[in-house]
């Protein structure tokens, strides 16, 4: 009686089986054309998310071409035995057009086609053993460095996508604010998409616990997160920077004195990536199954 039952090994087993099934995460780029968005793709795949996926040498890759269709580009990445699938969907820019009514449809169209998919998988008699998994597990929404405000388009975009999907706005090409207008404009977009009852990642009422609630709490208070992308790698002290040169100097990505690019990776890949993962299935995709499911029905 009261001998040692061994659950203290649960841990473990879960590790093993999660690490042999490796993971897959999803994150998809919306925004105005020009902000920066494929640039920022590239950036993600270049930067430490993985040692392995830094690029070393002096790079000559062309000059972006305007994207016109959304397109995913996936990369397997491996760290210590833990394997990664990172998929990031690109999108064509809105804005360009006079009227840009209905420019959302086709992002959230793609949305609700993987959580359609996936429901599809789901309920068939012969399931896969492993569904694989598309759905978005984090939008990332540009919003241009205007020091000003949201601009209407970009209240009605996200108060559409915030009940599909979990939403982290961005300020990009944020070299191009100074220190302090970065800080008032990132106040008047947090007041504002609060004003507009616009929910973004991580939502306070799904705080679970104090623990989460300190942290989040840090990183509400910091976001947007106002980034910098490149994917241009330079030398500096022999070590392989990736950044923007100007004429003015050197503007390092993953230098948190430069930007916050660092920030945005560790909440997406160190501290986060789980987390966006249960959100979207405890939140988004169960919404999108009961909704389907109960029309289904009648
Ligand atoms: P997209 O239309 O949103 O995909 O934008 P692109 O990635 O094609 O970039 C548009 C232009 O902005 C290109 O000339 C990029 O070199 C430039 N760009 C991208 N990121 C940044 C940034 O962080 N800062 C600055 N200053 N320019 C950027
Ligand atoms: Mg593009």
């Amino acid at each position: 009686v009261g001998g040692y039952v061994g659950i203290d090994t649960i841990q473990e087993q879960i590790r093993r089986k999660a690490l042999k099934k490796g993971f897959e995460f999803n994150i998809m780029v919306v925004g105005a054309s020009g902000l920066g968005k494929s640039t920022l793709v590239n950036t993600l795949f270049k930067a430490k998310v993985s040692r392995r996926s830094c690029a070393t040498e002096e790079d000559k890759t062309p000059i972006i071409p305007k994207t016109v269709q959304i397109k995913s580009v996936g990369h397997v990445i491996e760290e210590k035995s833990v394997r990664l699938k990172l998929t990031v969907t690109d999108t064509p820019g809105f804005g360009d057009h006079i009227n840009n009514e209905n420019c959302w449809l086709p992002i959230i169209e793609y949305i609700n086609e993987q959580y359609e998919k996936y429901l599809g998988e789901e309920i068939s008699v012969n399931r896969k053993r492993h569904i694989p998994d598309t759905r978005v597990h984090c939008c990332l929404y540009f919003i241009a460095p205007t020091g000003h405000s949201l601009k209407p388009l970009d209240l009605e975009f996200m108060s559409r996508l915030d009940k599909c999907v979990n939403i982290v706005p961005i300020i990009s090409k944020a070299d191009t604010l100074t220190v302090e207008e970065r800080q008032t404009f990132k106040k008047k977009i947090r007041d504002e998409l609060d004003s507009h009852g616009i929910s973004t990642y991580p939502m306070k009422h799904l705080d679970e616990d104090d623990e989460d609630m300190v942290v989040n709490t840090n990183l509400r208070d910091k976001m947007p997160f106002a980034v910098v992308g490149s994917d241009k790698v330079y030398q500096v002290s022999g070590k392989p920077i990736l950044g923007r040169r100007t004429n003015w100097g050197l503007i390092e990505v993953e230098n948190r004195a430069h930007c916050e690019f660092a920030n945005l990776r560790d909440m997406l890949i160190r501290s986060h990536m789980q987390d966006l993962k249960d959100v979207t299935e405890s939140i988004h995709y169960e919404k999108f199954r009961r909704e389907t499911l109960k029309g289904r029905e009648k």
